[in-house]
């Protein structure tokens, strides 16, 4: 069974006094398990928007979607709050890490959203031995302005993957990057994923770096279309 699979996923946005915006127009895709899958399409195309579907952090107006064999659209919010602090780590093109927390502190912050807490010593020794993986091992007592830009996205690849879970989104995570940490953190992504049989799904503006996933979604006016 696909991890993912969304079935004739439709949104539209409608501006207070403007016309309605079709953003997504019945997309359908299986994903399955431990793939990693590019999503690529020109700016406005609703590449943002599918992975908020996916990441349930947006709702579609019609279609159906399950996750991991769980039908999303019938989850009441606190059922899908769960769910994403189980079962999906975000990162996005701004780290969004929390200035005043250390980066040790930034990587556990998911952990506490978990409705079961994990052991607190061996939670905190995953977190030093993931930013360990990622180069990162002496610096987990920087602040996000004491790291550069790569480091502080590095730390937010670890954040993302603290809680184990199945499924990574990732939108234009090396947008703001030069082309050589780019390369390093979408290779970092995909080892990571790979090893724990994670599935990434990843925004990317990049040829090359689409072409390290298993496969590449594009989208098109909200539709996929081939090739
Ligand atoms: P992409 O990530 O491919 O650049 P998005 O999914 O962010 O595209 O956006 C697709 C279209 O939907 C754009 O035209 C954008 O302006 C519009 N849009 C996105 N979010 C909203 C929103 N919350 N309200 C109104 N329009 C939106
Ligand atoms: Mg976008």
């Amino acid at each position: 069974m696909a991890l993912i699979a969304l079935t004739d996923i439709s949104k539209t946005y409608r501006e207070p006094g403007g016309a309605a915006l079709d953003v997504l127009r019945g997309v359908s895709l299986e994903i399955e398990a431990g793939e990693a899958v590019a999503v690529v399409g020109p700016s406005g195309c609703g590449k943002s928007t599918l992975l908020n579907v996916l990441g349930t952090l947006d709702t579609p107006d019609s279609g159906r979607y399950v996750l991991d064999g769980e039908e999303v659209s019938e989850c009441g919010p606190e059922r899908l709050a769960a769910l994403r602090g189980e079962k999906i780590g975000f990162i996005f093109q701004l780290h969004h890490l929390m200035p005043q927390c250390t980066a040790l502190e930034n990587v556990l912050l998911p952990t506490l959203a978990l409705a079961r807490r994990p052991d607190p010593v061996r939670v905190r020794q995953r977190a030093v031995e993931l930013l360990e993986a990622v180069g990162l091992g002496g610096r987990a007592d920087g602040k996000p302005a004491e790291l550069s830009g790569g480091e502080r996205q590095r730390v937010a690849v670890v954040r993302a993957l603290i809680n184990e879970p199945r499924l990574i989104l990732a939108d234009e995570p090396t947008g703001a990057l030069d082309e050589r940490n780019a390369e390093a953190l979408t290779g970092l992504l995909l080892d990571l994923c790979r090893s724990s049989g994670a599935t990434l799904v990843m925004v990317t503006h990049h040829p090359a770096q689409a072409a390290r996933m298993d496969r590449t979604l594009r989208l098109h006016e909200g539709r996929l279309v081939q090739g």
